[in-house]
């Protein structure tokens, strides 16, 4: 732990990607940082994945019960480990709205 936190960032805002929920069948969802492309997943060495994140639809009720119908979902190409929004990010696949 050699990095620290610059500032006066109060903690639980630094850019790291919270999990935010581990479905039943063990895929983690993470919440996703702010323009993040790559997965930040790491393995059992500690290695980054840097997986591309792709727009995914391939999910089930788990995931619209907790995120509602039509959920921006992103998946890792590499390590499966799902991303949600960052929180604030506004969703650009909205086409009904109100
Ligand atoms: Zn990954």
């Amino acid at each position: 732990m050699a990095v620290k936190p610059r500032g006066s960032v109060p903690e639980g805002s630094a850019p790291v990607s919270e999990v935010v929920a581990t479905l039943s069948d063990g895929h983690k969802v993470k919440r996703r940082i702010l323009h993040m492309r790559a997965c930040n997943e790491k393995d059992e060495k500690g290695k980054l994945c840097c997986g591309h994140l792709k727009r995914w639809y391939g999910y089930g009720d788990e995931i619209g019960t907790k995120y509602g119908p039509d959920p921006e979902v992103y998946r890792c190409e590499r390590c499966k480990t799902l991303y949600v929004p960052a929180e604030g990010e506004p969703a650009r696949t909205r086409t009904l709205s109100f």
